[in-house]
């Protein structure tokens, strides 16, 4: 991405302080042995800022073997990364806001040309009130006679060769393993987000865990426990400090993202999930998430890559 108009408002003095995360080439964000995180979309529902709204990468290896949420504009992303469908081991959506999960059927459409025919885990919310749970979302969009694109309906069940999803649903409660291999494990754990059923995922490999707070308004201690020490914490700074009402109810202003990551303590904190608006005063936010948290700060930007 080119030097963005946020960049431009920050004095020396803060930008001296932050560490704006910087893009790599397709397919090198993470070199054999290494883990990394990378950002595809650091924007949030408004098609205000050239960002993609919310999907992150965790590379392993040098393979992209994690993906978590696929919003509007991560189907463009993801290929651009240099990712493969068919080195996926986990997709975790957190919750079902299309700012979170739109492109998820373009990302399937696109792996069903690959060579993939191994199961793809799929994990997600259970459903609550007026936000369907991920396995009836699966249905509604992937059903050969009630989804919206029954055509891909072969993810449901496999046939032809398809990878079949294999969907978990995390409910309410102490966190949850949800995938876990020799090199990589995944834990789940529903996070607060007004009516929102939503979840925060933990993907650790050898000495790295990265931690994926989701939207959330920051209100359970639990939280703090799950992202305990994590070498990157990936928080949403969507609203201002003085936000009321069902902002506030959905989202942690930024004192509150300060106050959970300076008791996480984690090694960097990357800020993201920005729109327009929520740049205005990106450099008060930023200071007043410091005066809770005094580690690294890295700003998210579209297919920068975050090492720890
Ligand atoms: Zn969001």
């Amino acid at each position: 991405m080119t030097i963005r108009i946020f960049s431009k408002m920050l004095s020396l003095t803060v930008l001296s302080l932050l560490l704006v995360a910087c893009e790599r080439p397709p397919g090198s964000c993470a070199q054999p042995g290494e883990v990394a995180l990378q950002v595809l979309g650091s924007g949030g529902p408004i098609a205000d800022d050239e960002r993609a709204s919310s999907a992150y990468l965790v590379w392993v290896d040098g393979r992209a073997r994690v993906l978590i949420d696929a919003g509007g504009g991560s189907f463009l992303r993801f290929g651009e990364a240099g990712a493969r469908f068919e080195d996926l081991d986990f997709v975790g959506l957190s919750h079902l806001h299309t700012d979170h999960s739109a492109d998820f059927s373009a990302l399937l459409k696109s792996g069903s040309f690959s060579e993939r025919g191994r199961p793809l885990p799929v994990a997600g919310p259970d459903g609550d009130g007026v936000f369907p749970g991920l396995k009836d979302f699966l249905v509604a969009t992937l059903d050969r006679d009630e989804g919206a694109y029954g055509y891909l309906s072969a993810f449901l069940d496999g046939t032809a060769g398809t990878p079949m999803l294999t969907p978990r649903e995390v409910q309410t409660g102490p966190p949850a393993l949800l995938w876990s291999s020799e090199d990589l494990a995944i834990d789940g754990m529903q996070v607060p987000h007004g009516i929102v059923p939503a979840v925060a995922f933990r993907v650790r490999s050898g000495d790295t865990t990265i931690v994926f707070a989701s939207d959330q308004n920051g209100s359970d201690p639990e939280f703090v426990n799950f992202a305990k020490d994590a070498s990157i914490l990936v928080m949403h700074m969507v609203v201002p400090q003085d936000v009321t009402g069902v902002g506030r109810r959905l989202h942690a202003p930024p004192s509150v993202i300060g106050e959970v990551a300076g008791r996480a303590s984690p090694d960097k904190l990357v800020l993201s999930h920005f729109m327009a608006r929520s740049l205005r005063d990106l450099e008060g936010n930023v200071s007043i998430v410091r005066k809770g948290y005094s580690g690294d700060v890295v700003l998210a930007e579209d297919l920068a890559c975050v090492t720890p």
